[in-house]
């Protein structure tokens, strides 16, 4: 098993699947960060 010290551990908003700051899919929304495992997740969130 990899250590991942330095990567913070992050889940999709949406559905949940984990991500990394890496690879996330990110998205401001009403100023704040959001992170999702890609585009369609971040629609989903902001209900589009
Ligand atoms: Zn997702």
């Amino acid at each position: 098993m990899k250590l991942r010290m330095n990567v913070k551990e992050l889940r999709c908003e949406t559905c949940g699947v984990p991500v990394t700051e890496d690879t996330a899919y990110t998205r401001s929304i009403n100023g704040e960060t959001h992170y999702f495992c890609c585009s369609h997740c971040a629609d989903r969130y902001e209900g589009k």
